[in-house]
């Protein structure tokens, strides 16, 4: 089996190297082609108005001066010698959870791979404020990251659907199973914009990610993880929202 590994926090990302060391329990013939700096919260863009340039680090190792989409699109076409049978996005520093997900370029790497029509995994690590006792904050993903990824191998990939993951901020001992959830919804406080002034006296914006607290619906990803739970979530990349297609064919007359 043939793997590519990718992220969004970039090649030096200590969770690139969490998903290094799970890619190789599951193959020898693991690649990586990760941005060169951290791309988070660079979504499902493309670099169209600059070139990107292809860094070697190691045999089979590449960076790229660009987004997480930009180094899946040159890993496939112009890195590797023939298609990966699975990629791996992540481990992400961070939860990517409910609405988290458009935003995200560890889920948007794994939707480019889906559109490659790569069975595609983005993996994420909750993070809080504190360690847990291990002081291994990659401690649930590195654990529990190939008991989640074994199954999902020997499950059929419908086309143009991918999987989230995301590991509590839990020592791997104290994770309480895996459940497959849907996508949640938080309210992120816009309030966390920070103005202030540069050294030049020109005001600027500094976007927080502070999430408000609220409680999760029930069987969503937000509460496995509230639950100390592994969240693995289908994704699709048709965004279309059904129920209301028939609404707007009433509103336009058709
Ligand atoms: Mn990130």
């Amino acid at each position: 089996m043939r793997i590519l590994v990718t992220n969004d926090d970039g090649i030096h990302a200590p969770g690139l190297e969490v998903l290094e060391e799970i890619a190789h329990q599951l193959s020898d013939d693991v690649w990586v082609a990760a941005p060169s700096e951290n791309q988070t919260g660079a979504g499902h863009s493309l670099t169209l108005s600059m070139p990107v340039r292809l860094r070697k680090h190691g045999e089979r190792r590449f960076s790229i001066t660009g987004t997480p989409t930009d180094a899946i699109s040159i890993g496939l076409k112009m890195v590797m010698d023939g298609e990966p049978d699975l990629i791996l996005s992540g481990v992400n520093a961070g939860a990517n959870l409910g609405d988290d997900i458009t935003y995200s370029g560890t889920v948007s790497a794994a939707m480019e791979g889906a559109l490659a029509g790569i069975r595609s995994i983005a993996l994420s690590q909750v993070m809080t404020q504190e360690r847990p006792p291990s002081g291994d904050r990659f401690s649930a993903a590195r654990h529990w990251g190939p008991r989640v990824i074994d199954p999902l191998l020997n499950t059929p990939f419908e086309p143009r659907t991918l999987v989230s993951v995301n590991f509590p901020a839990l020592d791997a001992g104290q994770v309480r199973g895996i459940r497959a959830v849907r996508q949640g919804f938080h309210d992120y406080s816009r309030g966390s914009i920070v103005e202030g002034r540069d050294p030049r006296g020109q005001r600027y914006y500094w976007f927080g990610l502070d999430a408000i607290e609220t409680t999760p619906d029930h069987g969503t990803d937000l509460e496995a993880i509230a639950e100390g739970c592994v969240s693995v979530t289908p994704l699709q990349l048709d965004l279309t929202h059904h129920a209301t297609l028939d609404t707007l064919a009433d509103c336009f007359g058709q």
